[in-house]
Parts: C-alpha cells; structure tokens; sequence
C-alpha cells in the first residue's frame, strides 16, 4: 500500500484549494453555514453555487473530457471530495444528475439521450431526483409495483415513488417501472426517464424531523413516457439501475472529514464542559473509529485505482462510517445536555443548534443508500459464507 499521494496529485489539491479560497461564498467562510428562509431559497442558492463550480471545471470532474467532464482519475474525485468538505464549502445540489444519472447515460444511454441530458446536469440548469423506492419497496426494489403499459410510441406509467430527494425541484427524474408484469421480479423492470412536469406527476413534500422538507411522495397518473425515454433495452432495467447503485457505493471521503471536524467539535465540548471518564474513553474510542474510516478508504481507493471489483467492500465501509456516525453524535448529545434540545438556531442553541441537527440528520445514515441490516447481510452471506437469507 502506498500511503502518499503523487505529485501530479498534490498539485490538482493545491489548485482546488486556490480556487476555493477565492471563490468560497463569505458566509461560508466561518464554519457555521447559514440558515436559508426556505428550502426554495437554498437550492436557488445551491444551483447558482454549482454553476459557478461548473463554469470552472469542478463538476463530474470523474466524467470524461468530451461529455465536459476532467477526465479526472479516482484518486483525484477523491481529493476534490474530501477538499470540498474540508473547506466546509456547500455541496452541490444536482448530486444525482452528476454522480448517478451521468455515468449511467454514459454507460447505457443513447446518444440523443446524452446529447439531450448531459450538458445541462453540470451547471444545475436541470435537477434530477431518483424514482426507485416504493411504499412496499426499499430494501427490496424487485419488489415494486409501479406499471409501464406499453403504448404504441412509449408507455403510459401509474404507481407511487417515496422517499424522493428533491423531487419538488427536479425536472428530470429517474424511474424504474415494471414493463412486464408476468415476468420474475428483477425480470420485466424498465429504466425509463420521467419528465416531472408531465401531466399526472404529483409531488408532496415529507417533512423530516430535522424540520426540512427534502423529500417527498410522488404520484404518478397516467403519465406518458415517450419510447425514446427509455434507457437500456425494455424489460433490462434492473442491471442498469445496478450501476447507478454502484456509484453510490465505495469511499465516503466527505463522510471522513465531516466526521473528523465532528471529533474537534468533541474535544472541544469536552474541553469547555469537562467530560467524566466514561466519556473521555468513548471520545478516544471515536478517534480511533474515525482513524480506521480513513484507512478504509485508503484502501478501497487503491483497490478502485488497480481497477479491481470492490464487491462486499463497499458495505463494510458504509455500516462502519453510518454507525460510527450515530455513535459520535450520541457522545455529542451526551456532552451538549439539555442544552442538544435547542436544535433551532436561536441564542441558547450551542453552535447555533448544528450539532443537534446534525444529530437528528445522521439517523438517516443507517437507511439511505441500503440500511444496516442489509449491508450486515451482505456480509454475512458474502464474507462470512453464512447462509442466505429468507
Ligand atoms: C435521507 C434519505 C434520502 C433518500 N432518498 C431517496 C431518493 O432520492 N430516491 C429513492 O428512490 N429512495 C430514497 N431513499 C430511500 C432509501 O433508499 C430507502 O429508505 C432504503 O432503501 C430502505 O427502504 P425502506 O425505507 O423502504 O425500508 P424497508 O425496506 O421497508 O425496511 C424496513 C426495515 O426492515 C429492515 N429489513 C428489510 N429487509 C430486510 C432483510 N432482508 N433482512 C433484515 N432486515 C431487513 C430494514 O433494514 C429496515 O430496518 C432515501 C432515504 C433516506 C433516508
């Protein structure tokens, strides 16, 4: 294992750097992010952040050159993930156009498609949102019920979508919908992309217990998909929503700095409140944990560098990191109080109440992108051989 980064490496660092500390919004500049009106307000702030990453090169840095992306190596979208959160800079808003929708039109997509979609997800001049889960389909997304009757020049989609990022801002959304009702579960899946503001797609906001209203429900009536909105072959859906899963998968570079700048708000609490000895202990074994996150992805990274299948990897990363998260942040509570009640910005709030929204944002790491008993079982029957499931 190579502990060091190259030259060339070091290099793109230092000039990400650059840029961002001439370009880091001023509000941005002192640690506390601030707080929008709205959510409406911080997208339209997020997309004009993004487009002006974009017009400098910053964004689906991973793509290839010719679809505007670096060309840039995995050990590079590395760093600029983990610079982006080291200077605490916003993340940007279209992350399921750049990181998901992006590599999966390359991959798969025609080429009017790309031609089509490709451009305008850089600079955020169109949202994306992700239609897979279904009320009775998470964990398990064969499962879903959502129906693409065919018509003569595309199909006509009824069903439900839940738990959808951004839906109410997206104009685009990626769908998967069952074409072939008599085939096998994963069989007689179709990839096919929904415009949101066709007629009969109805967006409700979901209000989260961080008081957000990130995600939503959405229903869908009778909506025509046209024939050239399908991605991949009809029917052939499920191996192409695969590799979008799988680039939501692997290192968590921006979950390591996040966490590690979430250890010096620790020691700084303990620090300023005294902490007794059974918390001491916990904050050292943090420290430990967060040491581990970074070897973790140190070498899922070599391993994406020599190409080779990360497989059953990429699910220890992500319960590890999700569960040491919702450790740490107890430890945060514990240290905060009475006063971790105070989650809305306001003058007893410490930190302007982010430590406790933070808190209450990290349950969700333990679902999104698949829950922890299901990475566990992937391990179980993947690493440990133990037998399958039922
Ligand atoms: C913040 C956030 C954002 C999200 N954004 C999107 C989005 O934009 N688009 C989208 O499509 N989805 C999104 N999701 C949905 C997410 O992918 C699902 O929540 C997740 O896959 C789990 O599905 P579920 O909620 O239906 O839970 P279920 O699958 O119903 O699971 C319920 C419980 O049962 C357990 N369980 C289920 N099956 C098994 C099993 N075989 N063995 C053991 N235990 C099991 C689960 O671990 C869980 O604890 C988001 C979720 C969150 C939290």
């Amino acid at each position: 294992m190579d502990l060091s980064f190259s030259p060339a490496e070091e290099s793109f660092r230092a000039e990400l750097r650059g840029w961002l500390a001439e370009h880091l919004p001023d509000a941005w500049r002192g640690g506390e992010p601030p707080e929008f009106a709205s959510l409406a307000d911080e997208v339209a702030f997020l997309r004009d952040w993004q487009r002006r990453l974009a017009e400098a090169g910053w964004v689906g840095i991973h793509w290839p050159r010719e679809y505007g992306g670096r060309g840039a190596s995995v050990v590079e979208h590395y760093i600029f993930q983990e610079e982006i959160a080291a200077a605490r800079a916003p993340e940007i808003i279209n992350r399921i156009g750049v990181n998901l929708v992006g590599p999966t039109l390359i991959a798969h997509g025609t080429d009017a498609q790309r031609r089509r979609f490709l451009p305008k997800i850089l600079a955020a001049e169109e949202l994306w949102c992700q239609l897979f889960s279904e009320p009775g389909a998470g964990s398990d997304l064969t499962a879903l019920r959502t129906r693409a009757e065919p018509t003569s020049d595309g199909w006509v989609v009824n069903g439900q979508k839940v738990w959808t990022s951004y839906a109410q801002f997206a104009r685009w959304g990626i769908l998967l919908a069952r074409t072939d009702p008599e085939a096998p579960k994963a069989k007689g899946i179709s990839y096919l992309i929904c415009d949101m503001q066709a007629p009969g797609v109805t967006v409700r906001p979901l209000r989260q217990m961080t008081g957000s209203e990130e995600f939503n429900e959405v229903f869908l009536e009778d909506v025509v998909v046209p024939r050239e909105h399908l991605v991949g072959r009809e029917h052939e859906g499920w191996a192409i929503a695969n590799t979008t899963l799988a680039h939501e998968r692997g290192t968590s570079p921006r979950q390591l700095v996040i966490h590690r700048m979430l250890l010096q708000d620790l020691l700084r609490l303990a620090r300023e409140g005294g902490a007794d000895p059974v918390l001491r202990q916990r904050i050292a074994q943090h420290f430990l944990e967060v040491e581990i996150t970074r070897l973790n992805n140190w070498r899922t990274l070599t391993r994406l560098q020599k190409r080779l299948p990360l497989g059953a990897e990429s699910s220890f990363i992500k319960l590890f990191w999700s569960e040491m998260s919702q450790r740490m942040h107890e430890t945060v509570m514990a240290l905060l109080g009475p006063r971790g009640l105070c989650w809305q910005p306001g003058p007893y709030a410490p930190a302007g109440g982010r430590l406790a929204r933070s808190y209450l944002y990290y349950r969700a790491a333990s679902l999104f992108a698949g829950t922890s008993e299901i990475q566990r079982n992937i391990l179980a029957e993947r690493v440990l051989g133990l037998p399958r499931s039922r």
